[in-house]
């Protein structure tokens, strides 16, 4: 949506560019929506200005897994306020899920998302098609015809794919369409009837549990199938000790293996979920400190690739139930940046640069988009936030149409400021 006539500047920030191995202190000059130059003092008299000083200026945030509900849940979301939500988190680009109503299985559902979000939403937004129709895991879905109309990636999230040789089919079909297949690692008979990771408080909380296996199972199967095809396998919101060690092997083997890992995972165990609050409530669900502790260790030593929201709203009247009847999973888009900042580098788990990779370069490497990087001449998708800005989140400002979030009244150190598309603000803090 943002049009991109006037000239930009940005003034005095920390330049943070691990895709060019830039950390500098500098101004950043964009003309027509493109970075234009990067260097002191830069002079552009014509341009507006906006004083970076004390704030970091990295590659736009590219969030790779989201679900905006539009067609067919628009109580809970649509690509206007989801995009809104992604913006106040410092995204320029977000990946939607396909498992609307319809699901996004044909190129006419693709063919509207990205119209609706061109015309509606204040950030890119990058449709994942189905792998199967209506993602009933029977036939694949046409691939092809959505490679056409704009998707950048395949998945069933949200209804997994069970059949492993249709999984092995779609597999086939990506690695030729040269896109990439984001699976939710979920073995549905072994997870069935569960509610919270299996353990001892889901136990003392008498509900069924979601054992580490039902994703560890999907994860081996999906990476023996990506050996045996040559496809290029993501795995979604992972979030088991065993599966970050399989990744971790498989990536020795050199396969193109890679996984995403959500802020909830890494911030919150099973131990959290108290008072039977549906707000600690997702798949896959938050598991033990131990697999908690081996997230924080992946994000740190390189084996996790990307931060991922999972951003899933759903309206007060679907959430507010019982934890047994409630739906899965919870808005992330909003705090995402702030606990990254506050859990990962301010405990000194990890660099900032190391953070804009998990934020920025991978995720677009990850799925081949020509973005992730502040070089000259690229598009002026920028993301400047604050490492020390203190701040508590009210998810009653929320630009997002759901309240569902277990983060409502945290304080955190460090968020966005600003967030740039196509060298247009698209929203600034206190705006
Ligand atoms: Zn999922
Ligand atoms: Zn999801």
């Amino acid at each position: 949506m943002p049009d991109s006539s006037q000239d930009l500047l940005l003034q005095n920030g920390r330049v943070l560019d691990p895709s060019q191995g830039l950390d500098r202190q500098a101004d950043v000059l964009i003309r027509s929506g493109r970075i234009a130059a990067i260097g002191p003092n830069l002079a552009a008299p014509e341009a507006a200005r906006l004083d970076a000083s004390g704030c970091v200026v990295a590659p736009g945030f590219i969030d790779l897994h989201a679900h905006l509900r539009e067609p067919g849940r628009e109580h809970a979301e649509t690509i206007e306020s989801g995009g809104r939500a992604a913006a106040a988190g410092g995204f320029t680009s977000v990946l939607a899920m396909p498992n609307t109503q319809p699901v996004n299985d044909s190129a006419s559902v693709t063919h509207f998302i990205v119209q609706t979000a061109r015309e509606q939403s204040p950030v890119n937004v990058f449709p994942v098609g189905a792998i199967s129709e209506k993602s009933c895991g029977e036939r694949l879905a046409s691939i092809g015809a959505m490679r056409e109309a704009g998707i950048v990636a395949i998945s069933d999230d949200g209804r997994p794919v069970m059949n492993s040789d249709l999984m092995r089919h779609a597999m086939s079909y990506a690695s030729g369409f040269g896109l990439t297949v984001i699976d939710h690692c979920e073995d549905l008979d072994l997870s069935a009837g569960g509610q919270m990771h299996e353990g001892f408080t889901a136990v003392r909380h008498g509900l069924g549990g979601i054992s580490a296996a039902s994703e560890e199972v999907m994860v081996s199967r999906d990476i023996l199938l990506a050996a045996k095809t040559g496809a290029r396998f993501h795995v979604a919101h992972l979030s088991t000790a065993g599966s970050l060690d399989m990744v971790r092997q498989a990536k020795r083997r050199g396969l193109p293996v890679t996984c995403e890992v959500t802020p909830h995972h890494f911030t919150l165990t099973d131990e959290d979920v108290k008072d039977y609050d549906a707000n600690f409530k997702m798949k896959p669900p938050l598991r033990s400190r131990e697999d908690r502790d081996a997230m924080l260790e992946g994000l740190a030593d390189g084996t996790v690739d990307a931060i991922a929201t999972d951003h899933a709203p759903h309206a007060g009247s679907e959430k507010m139930q019982e934890f047994d009847v409630a739906p899965f999973g919870i808005i992330g888009f909003e705090t995402a940046l702030g606990l990254a900042l506050d859990r990962l580098v301010h405990t000194g788990r990890i660099s900032l640069a190391r953070l804009v990779e998990l934020f920025s370069v991978n995720p677009a490497r990850i799925v081949g988009l020509d973005r992730g990087t502040l070089k000259v001449g690229a598009v002026a998708d920028i993301t400047v936030f604050d490492p020390e800005r203190r701040w508590t989140y009210d998810v009653n400002q929320s630009f997002s149409r759901s309240r569902n979030t277990p983060f409502h009244g945290l304080a955190l150190r460090g968020g966005p400021v600003a967030t740039i598309v196509t060298g247009k603000i698209v929203w600034q803090v206190g705006s």
